[in-house]
């Protein structure tokens, strides 16, 4: 191989490998890198990230004169969020993501992106900006009613901003004149901001005007393989609720002005939640009470149970949509015997900023944020001692340990932060690595300056306290997942 190419395609493999586009493997086996001397780019060690550079804008301690942050606090996600300098408010219905949110963000959008490769899904991006025309032509320009966001270019045409996006991605397929049954099951699906003007737009990230979203639209030969793709994708957002480590109930749904034959809601289970659910205590039956008649509490499913009533977080939303809008925009494809037939379409939404908020507002306690581990901003902080105390010593300690996670550990980089403040005292900071909820905090202390060394780990999702060497500080910190 060309010496420039191999270091072309060396970089881009260490990148596709960095972003688990590929999955993790050890390269050893290919002879040419094998005699490659290691790349310096990749061993470079970065000075560690510091506390008192994160921009955080609420510093958390920066509270208003009465001790309350701006803003209506209507629930706890929102009042952590703030407090903590994740989020800032704007306008009604609108926040700054702020960078520690942006991390989260851009790591659920990685674990999205997986789940939704992993059934076939391929990745687009449409216009915010849609034409009335084609609202117009579905008639949802008039049954959406104030819930779109409505405008006028210069030249008087009209366009919203788009909360979904059946009528672009269906016009889409359609402009393709040679599409053929071999490219379906055809899943295309992005992730973007949407719009909406909520009436009342409040709990923070939860019900806001302005979201991100990732909508999914399924194109299939019939009936029988478009309930296949249906099923396979409420299979992936099971998966993905899995490993974010949330308890999410799938429960029937109304089809609400989506329209289509079948539908599902994804609801997480919380007190603040607005959806009310009746789940049956003795079979896998459950639903959105909107689908029942309302004093009906006998399970229409095993007949013997009882229905009870919970609330819920709405974080996913799909629909099985048959030909309403394959039909309206002449979707067609030429079948097997080489004939026109009309796809048959499922849509499949995921609010991402909501499952952010839901999850804090579901895993946190009244004092500080739980993120799921696998999407939290950074996985670690080490905190070394105060300035000045008798063991100021373990400053130094503390930087080396940051240096041997990023040497040994490549699943950490970019993960570790050092709690710089060192003009606080470690009670202080503890308090606050408490709040933002960093999965593992580790204290470079006392122990940590004896002669077998030992450090003091917070693991925050279980509350657990642990002394460990720096061996068992390394394992621990080892079997930590990372997108
Ligand atoms: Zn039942």
């Amino acid at each position: 191989m060309e010496p420039v190419m191999h270091h072309v395609r060396q970089r881009v493999l260490h990148r596709l490998h960095r972003t688990r586009i590929l999955p993790k493997r050890n390269h050893s086996g290919c002879a040419e890198q094998a005699a490659a001397p290691p790349s310096t780019q990749s061993r470079r060690t970065k000075p560690p990230l510091l506390v008192s550079r994160l921009y955080q804008p609420s510093n958390l301690r920066d509270l208003g004169q009465d001790g309350r942050l701006p803003g209506e606090m209507t629930c706890k996600s929102q009042r952590l969020m703030q407090q903590a300098g994740l989020i800032h408010p704007s306008n009604p219905g609108c926040y700054y993501y702020l960078p520690a949110t942006v991390r989260s963000m851009e790591k659920l959008v990685r674990v999205i992106d997986q789940e939704m490769h992993g059934i076939g899904g391929q990745k687009l991006d449409m216009p915010s900006l849609c034409s009335a025309d084609l609202w117009k032509t579905s008639q949802r320009w008039d049954l959406m009613g104030n819930e779109l966001f409505r405008l006028k270019d210069r030249h008087g045409a009209d366009y919203c901003l788009g909360p979904t996006h059946e009528e672009a991605v269906t016009t889409l397929v359609a402009h393709q004149a040679t599409l053929s049954y071999r490219q379906f099951p055809l899943l295309l699906y992005q992730i973007t901001r949407k719009f909406r003007d909520e009436p009342k737009p409040r709990f923070g990230l939860l019900r806001g005007r302005e979201f991100y979203m990732k909508d999914m639209y399924s194109f299939d030969v019939s009936e029988e393989a478009a309930y296949e793709t249906y099923e396979s994708v409420c299979q992936a957002y099971a998966r993905l609720f899995t490993r974010l480590g949330l308890r999410c109930i799938q429960v029937q749904a109304d089809t609400g002005n989506i329209g289509g034959k079948l539908s599902h809601e994804f609801q997480l289970p919380a007190d603040i939640g607005e959806d009310r659910l009746l789940v049956c205590g003795n079979c896998s039956f459950s639903a959105n009470i909107e689908t029942l008649s309302s004093d009906k509490r006998d399970c229409p499913q095993c007949k013997t149970g009882t229905l009870v009533e919970s609330k819920g977080i709405e974080v996913g939303h799909t629909f099985y949509l048959g030909q309403k809008y394959s039909h309206i925009f002449k979707a067609t494809f030429s079948n097997s015997q080489n004939k026109p037939g009309v796809a048959e379409m499922g849509c499949f939404g995921l609010g991402v900023t909501r499952i952010l908020a839901a999850a804090i507002e579901v895993m946190s306690t009244e004092e500080g944020i739980r993120w799921p581990g696998l999407i939290a901003p950074y996985q670690v902080c080490v905190l070394p001692p105060k300035k000045g105390s008798k063991e100021d010593a373990g400053a130094v300690l503390a930087e080396e340990l940051i240096h041997t996670l990023g040497e040994t550990l490549p699943g950490l980089r970019g993960e570790v932060v050092l709690d710089d403040r060192t003009q606080m005292t470690i009670g202080k900071r503890l308090k606050d690595a408490n709040r933002l909820g960093y999965p593992y905090v580790v204290v470079v202390a006392q122990g940590a300056l004896e002669e077998t060394p030992r450090f003091e780990v917070i693991c925050q999702q279980t509350g657990e306290t642990m002394f460990l060497s720096k061996d068992g500080l390394l394992d621990l910190l080892g079997k930590v997942e990372t997108v």
